[in-house]
């Protein structure tokens, strides 16, 4: 099959730009595995099925169609569609952010969506990026990278984003402690956790441009 690459690592350690850089500069498909996870929280919150309700989410998440559309340039968002429904936008919100970890955190929720994952990458030429990617979803990628940075750099990036999406709202200080409680809820849940491969590349991105890290992983990938 044709590579992997497989890139983890916290929120807005600035995984989907590096990610969508690489995939684009190698000739790769970039998988978003998040925005599997966010598209079935929005359609649990839609369906007003309850968080905590494991049997019903289990059967949505089982019986649900993802698809994932490249978008038409390096800046434009991977259309995201979930039963046909175009959430591409939907799932972005700090409703979904704060409400996803739980749902990603249910047995049936990540069996149904790993596999899906790995029969897209059965055939390789993949650089997918997520949590757990490297530790279970493709443990046998040619090239794994754990990305990383500080909170407050983390939190900067993600206002950034916020801001680029004119939706200011959110003070940076309250998404910096979003994206502490996620983290912490990502990495210590019981199955499959945020967690970095032991055969992992660590990249600590604090003050670097996201070509900048998407040249190193390029770089690890080639050597
Ligand atoms: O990467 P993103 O912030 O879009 O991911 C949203 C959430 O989906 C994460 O906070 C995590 O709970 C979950 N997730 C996961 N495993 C992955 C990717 C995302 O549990 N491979």
């Amino acid at each position: 099959r044709e590579p992997i690459i497989a890139i983890d690592g916290p929120a807005g350690a600035g995984k989907s730009t590096v990610a969508r850089q690489v995939a684009n500069h190698l000739g790769l498909v970039y998988l978003d595995t998040g925005a599997m996870y966010r598209a079935i929280a929005w359609l649990v919150l839609e369906q007003g099925i309850a968080i905590d309700d494991d049997c019903a989410v289990a059967e949505l998440a089982t019986r649900c169609k993802i698809e994932l559309t490249p978008g038409q340039s390096l800046q434009s968002p991977v259309k995201v569609q979930i039963n046909d429904i175009d959430v591409t936008e939907k799932i972005r919100t700090v409703e979904i952010t704060s409400l996803v970890s739980a749902i990603a955190a249910q047995s049936a929720v990540r069996q149904a969506l790993v596999q899906q994952q790995q029969s897209w990458g059965q055939r390789g030429g993949l650089v997918a990026e997520g949590r757990d990617i490297g530790t279970h979803v493709f443990p046998d990628a040619e090239v794994k990278i754990f990305l990383t940075a500080s909170v407050g750099e983390r939190a900067r990036r993600r206002h950034q984003d916020f801001q680029a999406r004119n939706q200011n709202q959110v003070s940076l200080e309250q998404l910096e402690r979003d994206i502490a409680e996620r983290d912490l809820k990502d990495s210590t849940r019981k199955i499959s956790p945020l967690q970095k491969a032991a055969d992992a590349i660590e990249v600590e991105t604090d003050g670097l441009t996201a070509s900048e890290v998407a040249a190193q992983i390029i770089n690890h990938y080639q050597r």
